[in-house]
């Protein structure tokens, strides 16, 4: 049952509202829309609930946890549009799907189970990669990379390169992962966009094929997918049983073990929302990048747990809004003197290379590359 005063407790609006001067000026909505706030959020929350589920407002926030960061855990505004999320689903009020909503239909369908897609048969022909299909020890979660890459082949994709990229780096430490045939999507998408139901599905069926694989370790290096396995399903659904780990992590603890190729430039990193705030994830992808012999790494203005978003999620409500938020962190990125900005978030390059492109911003000029097809590109085999 949708209880205003119960989500209002649980999720610290009142502390929001304290903090609402700070938050208003750190949000990176509220920098670029002028109808938006997280104090106009809270406001409604408290003074008329009704409102604020039929207001635009809950899906214009991006949820990036900046709000809960800057209250010391207290104000969780992104988990309370979550709930109101929900609520506005069930009656019916949805965001505005980008790109037809063919990314959020992909997963309305795969959460029915009625059909399995071959999502990794890109594999197959893949001699270089070693890879098992059915069970071991760690298993690499390859997620959304084949949708991404078919639908957004126009926006320079390089979801699947990122995938073997890892696969590369895990073949280079003497690790032979399992790729599952049955892996689904996740489930990040429906439920932070209120559909609770989808999720739960989602999740209850990957559960069980990473279960049934044997694993003990699942690697996975789309910051999404790894705060839902590691987080998300624990909270909602129960406990996996296995040890999620981003790939970050795991390459971190075996540095020693990987050798690079010298690359003598400067780069600036971009902290994902989920990897960073969410995951507190925010060294060991930047103790991997040092790794590399020359390689100058430089911090944009807002990084680590006050980093910008990447300016759109989960394929909703994608504005002129958000190519403003991409463009000032790209222009962030630019006045580091940075030649390129690395993300371990195959969607935040994706959202970033589109600013790039979009006639109305082509002044901004910054090379975004992915984390680790970058590493793979200067591993020394
Ligand atoms: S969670 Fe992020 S986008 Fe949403 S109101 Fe807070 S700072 Fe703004
Ligand atoms: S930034 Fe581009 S790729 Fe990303 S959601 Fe918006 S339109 Fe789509």
């Amino acid at each position: 049952m949708f209880d205003p005063a119960q989500l209002n407790e649980e999720y610290g609006i009142p502390v929001i509202l304290k903090h609402s001067r700070r938050l208003n000026q750190l949000c990176s909505v509220a920098g670029v829309n002028p109808n938006f706030s997280p104090e106009r959020i809270a406001r409604l929350a408290e003074g008329n609930p009704e409102q604020l589920v039929q207001s635009p407002l809950i899906w214009e926030c991006l949820t990036c946890g900046l709000c809960r960061e800057v209250t010391d855990g207290r104000g969780d505004m992104a988990r309370f549009i979550r709930a109101v999320r929900r609520e506005a689903l069930r009656r019916g009020i949805a965001g505005s799907d980008t790109h037809g909503g063919i990314m959020l239909t992909a997963q309305r369908i795969d959460a029915l189970g009625k059909v399995q897609a071959d999502r990794n048969a890109w594999i197959a022909g893949e001699e270089d990669l070693k890879v098992e299909r059915r069970q071991g020890d760690t298993l690499y979660w390859v997620g959304a990379a084949p949708f991404l890459d078919s639908t957004f082949p126009d926006l320079g994709s390089t979801a699947l390169e990122s995938a073997r990229a890892a696969i590369r780096l895990l073949n280079h430490l003497g690790i032979r992962p399992v790729v599952l045939e049955q892996e689904r999507f996740s489930g990040h998408d429906l439920l932070w966009t209120g559909d609770r139901e989808g999720f739960s599905s989602l999740a209850a069926m990957n559960m069980q094929a990473i279960r049934d694989s044997g694993a003990k370790t699942v690697i996975v290096s789309s910051p999404e997918d790894c705060h839902t396995l590691k987080m998300s399903y624990k909270e909602l659904v129960g406990e996996l049983g296995v040890e999620v780990l981003h790939l970050s992590e795991f390459l971190a603890d075996r540095l020693s073990q990987l050798s690079f190729s010298e690359w003598p430039h400067r780069i600036s990193y971009h902290d994902p929302c989920r990897l960073g705030r969410g995951l507190g994830v925010y060294d060991a992808p930047r103790k991997v990048l040092r790794g590399v012999p020359g390689l100058e790494l430089v911090e944009m203005e807002h990084s680590r747990e006050m980093a910008r978003c990447c300016g759109t999620s989960c394929w909703i409500n994608c504005t002129r809004y958000s190519k403003l938020m991409q463009v000032r962190r790209l222009q962030e990125a630019g006045a580091t003197g940075a030649e390129a900005l690395v993300t371990p978030c195959s969607q935040c390059v994706l959202h970033f290379r589109c600013a790039t492109r979009a006639e109305a911003w082509t002044q901004v000029r910054m090379d975004v590359r992915d984390w680790t097809v970058f590493l793979a590109g200067v591993l020394q085999e």
